[in-house]
């Protein structure tokens, strides 16, 4: 059977719905248009002022809830990758809200033209192991293709870290303190690097990560995350 009568008997037997309200959609990985567009929450987030040494500014498309929730952490603790789908159609459509803000927060509107390379917050190499993959590579990926803008793995995550839900920000600063490091012999110096995370609460680990890639000669680091804890 080819992959496109698998598809055509897959959608039969499971026909696709939207992630957010269940009712039946056209494509699998579609959403309908209502909870599609509910989810989309593009905006800046707050840094404080050790952050903003360090980020020259923060992206969220979505809230973290909800669906988009429910998606990441299917994908993260169950290796549900099929999500993956409706995590790309989210960004696509999220893309345009996006690019206006990088315009006003003062530069291209293109983010393969405003950075020269795109870095995940790695994972340490035994939890990758385990997962699978990178989870917050994988959301990107298809995205960062149609940017025009290559994912490079620049840092290295060097000590296993707890994890940081439900530590104060106190806590979270020692767990992650030299956590990560620039990868063997990383391109990094003089180049403008947008970090990509899946999930942005605190902000502790952009700025660890966006620390080392300052250190090791990054002119300009910026974080853009799927989605945030934040309220704003
Ligand atoms: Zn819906």
């Amino acid at each position: 059977m080819g992959a496109g009568a698998l598809e055509a008997l897959l959608s039969l037997l499971f026909p696709p719905r939207c992630p957010a309200c269940g009712r039946y959609v056209e494509t699998r990985g579609g959403w309908c248009h209502p909870c599609l567009h509910a989810a989309i929450r593009v905006r800046r987030l707050a840094l404080t002022p050790m952050q903003r040494s360090v980020l020259a500014a923060a992206w969220t498309l979505g809230s973290y809830e909800g669906a988009l929730r429910d998606l990441v952490r299917a994908l993260k603790y169950q290796g549900r990758t099929e999500h993956l789908r409706a995590i790309a159609v989210f960004l696509r459509a999220a893309s345009p809200a996006l690019r206006r803000l990088l315009q006003e927060d003062g530069g291209a509107r293109l983010p393969g033209a405003r950075f020269d390379a795109a870095v995940a917050v790695p994972l340490h190499a035994a939890r990758e192991r385990q997962r699978g993959f990178n989870q917050t590579e994988r959301i990107f990926a298809s995205w960062l293709a149609d940017e025009g803008l290559a994912m490079e793995r620049l840092l290295v995550r060097v000590k296993e870290t707890r994890p940081q839900y439900g530590l104060s920000r106190e806590e979270r600063a020692r767990n992650l303190m030299n956590a990560f490091a620039p990868a063997a012999g990383a391109a990094i110096r003089g180049r403008r690097i947008l970090l990509l995370d899946d999930i942005f609460t605190t902000g502790t680990t952009a700025l660890h990560c966006a620390e080392v890639l300052r250190r090791a000669g990054a002119v300009q680091v910026a974080v853009l995350t799927l989605a945030s804890g934040q309220n704003s």
